[in-house]
């Protein structure tokens, strides 16, 4: 558990460090059992302590704390776990390239075959939906059932992983390919993204196929 606790403490410092949250927006956890340790609401990742991270059941979001709230996005890290048992952590964050590509209705291209090979081309976009709700954790589980990312328009992403350096390394290289496209557009030029069949071949290509 204190190791554990070490990893979020840690992954919460990187995030909030690569400027993926500001103040206390975004919030990460880990699955325990039956259980998953999450970010407290009104947390700063930069700030990130071991008392500041709650054990809540993935059932019914049931937790033990009299001072501390959990994330108001607990509901939908819960149905992530409840949709992807391969995973073990969720990573919420609100990246500025990532975020204004998806909220100006621009589909992210698949630019670095290091982002095919981590995440898959399969991306999810998800459309605006008030945060901290139901409906928004419906969506997003529906969404992660066959990414290990989404997008969320007008409000930021969401990476899933077995570790929490999988969530987070797909995390930034989300940022990263979108910050590249967003350049290309500024520079006035196409940035085109691997094709289907390109993608197709260096995933077999890794396979040895
Ligand atoms: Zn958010």
């Amino acid at each position: 558990m204190k190791d554990t606790i070490k990893e979020l403490i840690k992954y919460s410092q990187l995030i909030a460090a690569q400027d993926l949250v500001l103040g206390s927006s975004g919030n990460i956890s880990l699955k325990s059992g039956k259980d998953m340790l999450i970010k407290a609401s009104g947390l700063c990742m930069s700030e990130a302590q071991s008392a500041d991270f709650l054990k809540v059941a993935l059932k019914n979001l049931a937790y033990k704390s009299k001072k501390l709230k959990p994330s108001c996005e607990a509901k939908m890290h819960a149905i992530c776990y409840a949709m992807r048992p391969d995973i073990n952590c969720v990573i919420h964050t609100h990246p500025l390239y990532a975020t204004t590509l998806v909220s100006c209705a621009i589909k992210p291209r698949l630019i670095s075959p290091e982002f095919i090979l981590s995440i898959g081309s399969e991306l999810k976009i998800v459309e605006y939906v008030c945060p901290g709700t139901e409906k928004l954790a419906e969506k997003v589980g529906q969404a992660v059932k066959n990414s290990d990312i989404v997008y969320l328009k007008n409000h930021g992403l969401l990476a899933v992983g077995k570790t929490l350096k999988e969530a987070y390394t797909r995390t930034l290289l989300a940022e990263q390919m979108a910050k590249m496209q967003i350049i290309a557009q500024l520079l006035g030029k196409n940035l085109k993204g691997l094709s289907a069949v390109q993608s197709k071949k260096l995933l077999a290509h890794l396979q040895g196929k």
